[in-house]
């Protein structure tokens, strides 16, 4: 089963001509399937998509999304700043922060709408916006995330203002007079549909207690499979059960709700592959791997040692002698000199490694690693061993290539360093 199957030899040739190694690649004709799965997610009284930007923010995919149809999540000041810049318009951008910015008052001039996730920006908001439209972010109490650096709901988590202290935020409402239009949970990765079905329930209590609010967010979290043993989630299943709930509620409270969702990984994990570059294969002995010295590492892609997250990976032969190549076993390494930066953990165990079986590699031939859309460009720890931001390519429907972002130039790691007068 080929894992990553928008990338043959030909279109992987044509990558490394346009870009270099390592590069990232961006499947258009996924980004739009996703963008046509999420647009239909099942809904009762109407739908906005927003596109949580964070999983992958180039401009060239918030402008696809945006002409899609989709709305915008963003989680700071900059990516506002960075949406609106692609075109998209404020009045589509919702934000949901972990910092509210000191300048949110001029992107919420411009129609940005703010989730107040703590007690604090509500408070922020209600002065620089008596009478206001606000939404606000609720930790339900519940979460559903993979692993703890994964959950966003329950108390672990500092996401959102915990629901017990709801009566201080209803007297921070009812000073400024603000209408709370929205309620919104995210609570963290899931395919369950039980699960999404005790957070919609939960999210409508919190909904009925204000009379004021007309949408309803249930955030993202929607989980992929990367890899072939990995569960993913039917837009279907999930929300057909949360759309019943609305209809339950509309017939209860004669309010019929607009639902939001937020999805950022569902977007774009398995539209996003990066071409590397095998510069060196060397081996710990009989008792020991092989190991697969990549020109890439946690500088591009950071969720294996992060969260021990597996991607799926493919040996394409530089040259095509057309000899056969059996299988061997390999751990794939990265370039920085950091033990941690290891692409082929145990899953969900970053400190374990667990050899792959690949078509035999030689020094020369790419590696690519599949599932490397979200959270991967997005989340690298760039620069580090000084090694440049890799460049991005999308890959046209088609099948042209064009680069979306170039790679960057030593000149422009260093230009903010300023050296003290001797
Ligand atoms: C990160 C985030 C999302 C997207 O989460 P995914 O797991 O990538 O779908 C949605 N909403 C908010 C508020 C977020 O912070």
């Amino acid at each position: 089963m080929d894992l990553i199957p928008f990338l043959d030899r030909k279109r992987v040739a044509r990558v490394v001509a346009t870009a270099g190694t390592p590069v990232y690649v961006y499947d258009e004709a996924t980004l739009r399937r996703q963008a046509a799965a999420a647009l239909s997610f099942p809904s009762a009284f109407g739908l906005t998509a927003r596109y949580a930007m964070k999983a992958c923010p180039n401009a060239a995919i918030l402008r696809l999304f945006a002409e899609a149809g989709m709305a915008i999540d963003a989680s700071s000041g900059y990516e506002v700043a960075r949406a609106i810049r692609a075109g998209v318009d404020p009045a589509r951008i919702s934000l949901s922060t972990q910092e509210l910015p000191e300048d949110f008052a001029e992107w919420v001039r411009k129609g940005v709408t703010v989730n107040a996730c703590s007690l604090g920006q509500l408070e922020r908001f209600g002065r620089a916006f008596p009478g206001g439209r606000i939404g606000l972010r609720i930790n339900p109490g519940l979460g559903s995330g993979g692993t703890t650096k994964t959950n966003t709901g329950g108390p672990a988590s500092s996401f959102g203002i915990w629901h017990e202290l709801l009566p201080q935020a209803d007297e921070i409402i009812a000073r400024h007079e603000l209408v709370v239009f929205r309620i919104h949970s995210h609570i963290g990765s899931g395919s369950d549909p039980d699960v999404w079905v005790r957070v919609a329930s939960m999210t409508l209590s919190f909904v009925e207690k204000y009379a004021s609010v007309t949408h309803c967010n249930l955030g993202g979290g929607y989980k992929v499979a990367r890899m072939p043993h990995e569960k993913g989630t039917d837009l279907r299943v999930i929300g057909t059960p949360v759309k019943r709930l609305f209809e339950e509620f509309a017939a209860r409270t004669g309010r019929r709700l607009h639902l939001e969702i937020e999805p950022g990984t569902f977007m774009v994990a398995n539209a996003g592959a990066i071409v590397t570059r095998i510069q060196d294969i060397i081996t710990t002995g009989e008792s020991g791997y092989r190991f697969l010295k990549l020109d890439t590492g946690m500088t591009e892609l950071a969720r294996p040692s992060l969260y021990g997250a597996q991607h799926p990976m493919k040996v394409v032969p530089a040259n095509d002698e057309g000899s056969v190549r059996g299988e061997a076993e390999y751990i794939a390494t990265g370039h920085c000199c950091e033990s941690g930066d290891m692409l082929t953990p145990k899953a969900g165990e970053p400190e374990t490694l667990e050899p792959r079986r690949l078509l035999e590699a030689r020094v020369g031939d790419h590696l690519v690693i599949g599932g490397a859309g979200a959270y991967a460009s997005a989340m690298a720890t760039i620069n580090y061993n000084s090694f440049p931001q890799a460049p991005e390519v999308l890959l046209r429907e088609n099948g042209d290539v064009v680069l979306i972002r170039r790679r960057q130039t030593l000149d422009q790691v260093l230009q903010n360093e300023v050296l003290p007068s001797a």
